[in-house]
Order: C-alpha cells, then sequence, then structure tokens
C-alpha cells in the first residue's frame, strides 16, 4: 500500500498508478465523482459491452448520478442486466475474455467497472482497488479529469459562464475549447488550459464543467 501521506503535488501530477491516487481522494471526492468515473471506464472498453442492456444498466448508472433515474430503475436495470453486481459473472466475463486477446485481466476489469457503476450502494474501496490492480493505466487520467488537482481549492465558480457549461455537460463537448478561451480570458489559467488541452478526454464529471455548474 502505498504511503499517500507522503504524496506531493507534483507526484499527483506525474502519478499514473490508480491505486495511490484512490488512497488520497479517500473521503475527498464524492459518491457521484467516482460512480462517474467508473462510467467513465465503461465507456472506454463500450466495444466490449455487447449486450444492449448492459450499455443502458451503464447509462442508467450515469442518469442515476446526477439524480435523473430512481434508485428502483437502475436495481431493474441491474436485474435485466446480463452482468451481476457479485463477481465474478461467468457468463458476461466470459464474453469479453472472448472479445479481447488480454481475457483474464481485461474480463475482469470489465466486469469490475461494470459492478462498480451499477452499485446500488456506491463503489466500495475494495472495488475501486481492484481495479487499480488490473493495471489499468489508461483509467489514471480519467481519475485526474473527474477529480481535479487535490493540492488546489478552486476559487469561488464564475456563474455567468454557467450557460455554456450546461450545453457541455448536456452532451456539446465540442464547446469545450470555447469555455477554455473564456476561463483564460477571466483569468482562471488552470481550468482554461485543462479545457483547450487536446490531450485530455473530458467526461461528465470533468472537474471544470462541475466546478462551473457547482456539482461535486
Ligand atoms: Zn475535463
Amino acid at each position: 500500500m502505498a504511503n499517500c501521506e507522503g504524496m506531493t503535488e507534483s507526484e499527483w501530477l506525474r502519478c499514473t498508478d490508480l491505486e495511490p491516487m484512490l488512497e488520497l481522494l479517500r473521503g475527498k471526492v464524492s459518491e457521484r465523482k467516482l460512480r462517474l468515473f467508473s462510467v467513465a471506464c465503461c465507456r472506454n472498453i463500450w466495444h466490449l459491452l455487447s449486450n444492449a442492456l448492459d450499455r443502458k444498466a451503464v447509462e442508467l448508472a450515469e442518469q442515476f448520478a446526477d439524480g435523473l433515474v430512481s434508485r428502483e430503475e437502475l436495481a431493474r436495470a441491474t436485474a435485466y442486466g446480463a452482468i451481476t453486481y457479485d463477481w465474478p459473472d461467468r457468463n458476461w466475463a466470459g464474453r469479453a475474455a472472448r472479445a479481447t486477446a488480454k481475457p483474464t485481466a481485461l474480463a475482469r476489469e470489465v466486469a469490475e467497472c461494470a459492478a462498480w457503476a451499477r452499485a446500488l450502494d456506491g463503489p466500495s474501496w475494495e472495488q475501486l482497488v481492484r481495479v487499480a490492480e488490473v493495471g489499468a493505466s489508461e483509467h489514471a487520467p480519467l481519475l485526474k479529469e473527474i477529480s481535479g488537482n487535490p493540492f488546489r481549492p478552486m476559487p469561488p465558480r464564475p456563474e455567468e459562464v454557467a450557460p455554456l457549461a450546461i450545453d457541455i455537460y448536456a452532451g456539446k463537448w465540442e464547446l469545450m475549447p470555447k469555455l477554455g478561451e473564456w476561463l483564460l480570458e477571466h483569468g482562471y489559467r488552470e481550468a482554461g488550459e485543462h479545457c483547450l488541452d487536446r490531450n485530455i478526454q473530458h467526461v461528465k464529471g470533468c472537474w471544470v464543467v462541475d466546478w462551473i455548474l457547482g456539482k461535486e
């Protein structure tokens, strides 16, 4: 287990290992953020979610994170979906395994991410660590995209640009550069550069959009 007490800001910025990052964020990020992170992981492996019900379950988990569907609706999706909350589910993991050349780790990762996204009681830290264990280094940037920099407290949010952020949150991600330029012009350098960075994959839960909308 990494010693997170000793992690510095520059270590955080360089870090690509999910486990110490998650440990650092423990107790500092909301259940919504964690759920959206797992949804983003699922969307990264969308091609492996071959069953329409599985995809629907992830979509519902995303909506549940924002309070748009009820716990009951999410529970129904869990019941109908081919995957179950309990790992391992052989049918589903087997399907994922057949879809990839690296069956065990990836199938496990897929199942973990999906189970985690749909966990009715919120993702558990044991699940988080298991996702980290499979070496999903491509998920580390997604976690940073959602958590932001835990070493930097955010300034008061610029509410005047909220209408643009609402559009982006609704799916118009092509407006991110416009938001970035506005933020840079108004002195929000870090947030503006985040929006303008072409290497960042922005997802629901993006720390800049959440900050402007007052979402935690
Ligand atoms: Zn972002």
